[in-house]
């Protein structure tokens, strides 16, 4: 068979310790992760054991600075891990890259006493939530209404959010909420004027156990059932001024240069559930057998087949082109980031869909990894942005300005 993936596989430039590593992660993923996935899936149950073997691996260091307890690899090395933690088990790898998102604001733009302080626990294991989404602020996320009010050395904290991945077992919570002080920040030319309060988002950590925060619900979904989902409540809840990432009203821009570095992230996750439902048909069509040949000797099925390939190897192909703007530290790559967040995504889903098709009446039942993939697939064309919103970031983008 061909060598077009191998090869592909071969381009980000990573070091001989980040290969080290990768490879460490293709063996945890095939011997224990991927046999576990299915069972998770049926229970609908935290995969702990996962969990576990990836901070025995000590897989968050790779992602934090060496001054801070961490291994500082690339962006690249990241992005592999995470697409072969997401082909074995979809759940757990936007479990796992859920702690990158939630951590890399504070590794940006944190205050030093703020990394000291907070980036051991990461490197170490500790589970993270990104917590943006409510009921009436999804796409348009500066709906937003959770208060973040300040008093003294503290803010209280009021409000709820829903949607949130780790949300029920984070150590610690990302949290965006509203600066309940419209003038508080200088540099908001809206001021109180500003009546959608974009300029009074601003960002916090949370920790598990604060009181006045509950857990009010856990979602019971299509697909990454293994992954927790949760409705998160504050109530009056306390947290040290210190905790504040950036200036009050600063939690816009924190949040939009936040997704420049999870949006490829998850698009590395959709392409690994892509990459398994493509390894799977080929594997399937290869040796399934009617009218006297293989299904993959049929010339309709070689014509679906070279689609799918070039359109997995362009789409992996611009995977390492965006690690590679983010590893060279080009700061700006939302248009790149959403161009790849929406083709890895419906290429995931047409991917997974196909696959299913590949199999026939087999891909329809649940013993078929397969059909765990379609039901997987699905939610990336939603999250981090649904791709009608990226549709519409990268049209705008042409727009001259006058
Ligand atoms: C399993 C799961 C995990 C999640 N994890 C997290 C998490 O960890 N943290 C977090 O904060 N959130 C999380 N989310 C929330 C997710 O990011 C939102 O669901 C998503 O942003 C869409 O928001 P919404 O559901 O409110 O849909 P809406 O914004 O109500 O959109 C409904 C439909 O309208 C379309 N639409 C909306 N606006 C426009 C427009 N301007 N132009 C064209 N079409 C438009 C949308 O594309 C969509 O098809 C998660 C959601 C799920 C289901």
């Amino acid at each position: 068979m061909t060598p077009l993936f191998d090869r592909l596989d071969a381009v980000p430039t990573l070091s001989a310790e980040e290969r080290q590593l990768l490879d460490s992660v293709k063996a945890l993923a095939r011997d224990q992760i991927m046999p576990r996935a299915a069972a998770y899936d049926r229970a609908a149950e935290f995969p702990w054991d996962n969990i576990r073997a990836i901070n025995a691996l000590g897989l968050n260091a790779m992602f934090v600075p060496e001054a801070y307890g961490g291994a500082g690899m690339s962006y690249a090395a990241y992005l592999a891990c995470v697409r072969e933690l997401s082909a074995a088990c979809a759940s757990t790898g936007i479990i796992w890259a859920t702690n990158f998102h939630a951590a890399k604001p504070l590794i940006d733009f944190g205050t030093e006493e703020q990394k000291r302080r907070l980036l051991p626990r990461v490197a170490e294991g500790a589970l993270l939530a990104l917590a943006i989404t409510e009921p009436d602020a999804g796409s348009d996320a500066t709906g937003m209404t959770t208060r973040f009010t300040p008093d003294g050395d503290e803010i209280v904290i009021n409000g709820g959010k829903i949607f949130i991945t780790n949300g029920d077992v984070a150590d610690l919570i990302l949290l965006f909420g509203k600066w309940s002080e419209p003038s508080a920040n200088p540099s908001d030319k809206n001021g109180p004027s500003d009546k959608n309060g974009r300029g009074s988002i601003s960002a916090l950590y949370l920790e598990k156990g604060t009181p006045g925060f509950s857990v009010v619900r856990k979602e019971d979904k299509l697909g990454h059932r293994a992954s927790s989902t949760a409705a998160l409540a504050f109530d009056n809840c306390r947290v040290p001024r210190a905790n504040l990432l950036g200036e009050p009203g600063g939690g816009l821009a924190l949040l939009l240069a936040a997704l420049n570095k999870s949006r490829p992230s998850v698009a590395a996750h959709a392409l690994g559930i892509a990459r398994a439902a493509f390894d799977d048909a080929v594997g399937y069509i290869n040796e399934r057998r009617q009218s006297g040949r293989r299904i993959v000797e049929f010339q309709g099925i070689q014509f679906l087949l070279a689609d799918l390939a070039s359109e997995l190897a362009m789409c992996e192909a611009w995977l390492w082109h965006v690690a590679g703007l983010v590893d060279a530290g080009v700061a700006d790559i939302a248009v790149e980031a959403s161009i790849l967040k929406m083709r890895a995504s419906d290429l995931a889903m047409r991917m997974a869909t196909e696959a299913v098709q590949l199999y026939g009446g087999y891909g329809y039942i649940a013993d078929y990894r397969v059909e765990r993939l379609l039901r997987d697939a699905k939610i990336t064309q939603i999250w981090e942005g649904t791709n009608q919103i990226h549709r519409q970031l990268i049209g705008r983008s042409f727009i001259a300005q006058g």
